[in-house]
């Protein structure tokens, strides 16, 4: 399994869930190497490459150590690395929380539906400059289907929710977040983004970790 890379090492940390519907938990992060996507405000662009190569059961041993509640496994795009993560998954025990963070382009496998507790989706809108390719409708389904995902949107302001509006994604299972990567950025964001939650009856998401460290990576 390919790990990105931070500093000289896999990054693998504990700490406090920073988005969605679980913000706030403990956790350990597992971010995976290489996306499909490159948003033009990735605040991970170090996930993009290759990463470190990390054997399953190492891992699988490493994040025990941490004897946290949960795990969140991020990226970069996780789904790209489904076998690898299926083996990792099977290595742990079921009471662990396992929540997945995805841009939503790419259909779980059976065996993830089973087994992971929650899917952060997080579809990419224009201004990440994708183009087409940020929106799969038939993986969006897919995570629609298992009744155990959360659809988390950057936005920048109201000009972005009728994009939003026209994927037709249950109301309630919507978070809108604000698109900042600083303290500063996340103070001046935030009140655009809770007016339009009151406004389309959505829920609000902060950035927690911002909020806390700022741009820092690896907390
Ligand atoms: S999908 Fe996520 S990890 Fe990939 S480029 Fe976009 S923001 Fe970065």
């Amino acid at each position: 399994m390919n790990i990105a890379q931070l500093n000289t090492g896999g990054e693998i940390f504990y700490s406090l869930q920073g988005e969605g519907a679980r913000a706030g938990s403990p956790a350990v992060f597992l971010r995976l190497a290489g996306c499909n996507l490159h948003c033009s405000w990735c605040d991970t662009k170090h996930s993009w490459g290759r990463g470190v190569a990390m054997e399953e059961k190492k891992l699988a041993a490493q994040i025990l150590g941490y004897e946290s509640p949960g795990l969140v496994i991020t990226g970069g795009e996780p789904l790209m690395q489904a076998a690898a993560l299926e083996k990792l998954l099977a290595l742990l025990p079921e009471t662990l929380y396992v929540e997945v963070e995805t841009n939503g382009t790419l259909a779980p496998t059976d065996y993830l539906k089973e087994r992971v507790n929650q899917w952060n989706v997080s579809p990419k809108l224009a201004h990440a400059g994708n183009g087409a390719a940020a929106i799969v409708p038939h993986a969006l389904a897919a995570f629609v289907e298992t009744g155990n995902a959360w659809f988390k949107f950057v936005v920048t302001g109201e000009a972005d929710w009728d994009a939003i509006a026209t994927l037709g994604l249950p109301r309630e299972r919507i978070i809108l977040m604000p698109c900042a990567t600083t303290r500063e950025q996340l103070e001046t964001a935030r009140p655009a983004v809770v007016e339009m939650c009151l406004q389309h009856r959505v829920r609000f998401g902060d950035r927690l970790h911002v909020a806390l460290w700022g741009d820092k990576k690896g907390v």
